[in-house]
């Protein structure tokens, strides 16, 4: 593709030659390639923001298996990610999420969304594990602070900077918070309702030597201030005997629900329930319609839930896509490093 050079990518008729659901790493990655076919892309996503599992789960971690990169912060690969795709200017729907998708025989097919409408030639999906939603404490004190001195994930580790911080939970999550804050935070508190964890054993065990303050079989009961939090009153779930800590954030590491929800009911194939089925070429059961990264699985081939994996689906989508649009056209996209930009 010598010479060619990126131009604006919104149709003039508003249909986009592909829809992109979910801007993980793979939707990011797929729309990057869509722009190397010249194809109008748009990426619609649930959350506020673009990562996926990356940017909600684990946006502090190291990745140490991303290609190209001997290690790279997750947020990182994010905004790496997502400037390679702003190249080609796609179209981008942030805090959206898609319900139904319409397929006509000779029309476009139509995207449903819980705020309106969005035509497109090809669908690609990339839902990775669903929608997130993170696993709530029922606590009237803890609603009252939801946003306010309570979270659920970290974006942005700035706030804890020299604080008091309480974190609940038992999982990766739960520890990995706890020693990646340790030298940044003033003071923290991990309490964990039981005596086993479900994280990494090599982390629990530095996790215990470590300056963090565990307390075992402790829960949450309340917690206290007005404008902002000053303290939490903690319990130990054998006695019932109470414990008040200052702090100034409380960090819940409870776990995500993930939902691929709606997009089960759309009539694709589904594979062990949780998969949409799809063939080498990552068509699903519906002409037009492909899906690549987490969401996906081959018939008989135990998924592989990996960046790397996701990032190839997503190109072959793509290009079997064009060809979709393009029958007479060849599925090998070029070399992009014979493109001059
Ligand atoms: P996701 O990252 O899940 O993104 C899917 C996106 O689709 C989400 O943003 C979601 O909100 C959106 N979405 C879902 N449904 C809708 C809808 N209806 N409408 C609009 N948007 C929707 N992999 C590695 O290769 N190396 C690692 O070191 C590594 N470490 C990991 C550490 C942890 C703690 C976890 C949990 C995973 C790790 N992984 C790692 C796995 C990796 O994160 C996933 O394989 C990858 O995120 C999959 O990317 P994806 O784009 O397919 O899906």
């Amino acid at each position: 593709m010598p010479g060619m050079q990126p131009k604006p990518n919104h149709p003039k008729n508003n249909v986009y030659d592909v829809t992109i659901i979910g801007a993980g790493p793979t939707g990011l990655f797929g729309a990057f390639y869509a722009g190397m076919r010249e194809m109008s892309c748009k990426i619609i996503e649930a959350l506020p923001e673009v990562g996926g599992q990356l940017a909600v789960l684990y946006p502090e971690k190291w990745i140490y298996d991303a290609p190209g990169y001997p290690k790279i912060l997750a947020k990182d690969l994010v905004r790496n990610l997502w400037e390679q795709a702003s190249r080609w200017n796609p179209t981008l729907c942030l805090d959206e999420r898609v319900t139904m998708l319409r397929v006509g025989e000779d029309s476009p097919m139509v995207l449903e969304t819980d705020k309106g409408v969005h035509y497109t030639r090809t669908v690609i999906i990339c839902a990775g594990v669903g929608a997130f939603s993170p696993n709530k404490l029922k606590n009237e004190t803890v609603e009252r602070f939801e946003g306010r001195g309570v979270y659920y994930f970290v974006k942005d580790k700035s706030p804890f900077r020299g604080k008091r911080l309480l974190i609940v939970g038992g999982g990766d999550s739960a520890v990995d918070w706890a020693l990646n804050l340790k030298d940044y935070a003033r003071e923290i508190t991990l309490i964990h309702r039981r005596d086993q964890f479900r994280a990494h054993p090599a982390s629990v065990t530095e996790l215990m030597s470590s300056s963090v303050n565990v307390m075992l079989y402790h829960e949450l009961k309340e917690i206290r201030g007005d404008d902002h939090i000053e303290s939490v009153v903690v319990f130990d779930n054998r006695t019932g005997a109470e414990t008040i800590l200052n702090v100034d954030y409380v960090l819940l590491n409870l776990g995500f629900k993930a939902d691929l929800g709606p997009i089960k009911e759309w009539g694709l194939e589904q594979q062990a329930k949780r998969y949409i089925k799809v063939n080498c070429r990552q068509e699903t059961s519906i002409p037009g319609v492909y899906a690549a990264g987490d969401v996906a699985a081959h018939p008989d081939v135990e998924p592989l839930n990996l960046i790397a994996i996701g990032y190839a689906q997503a190109a072959v989508a793509v290009n079997y896509a064009y060809t979709y649009l393009h029958p007479e056209a060849k599925v090998f996209p070029g070399h992009s490093s014979e493109m001059r930009l």
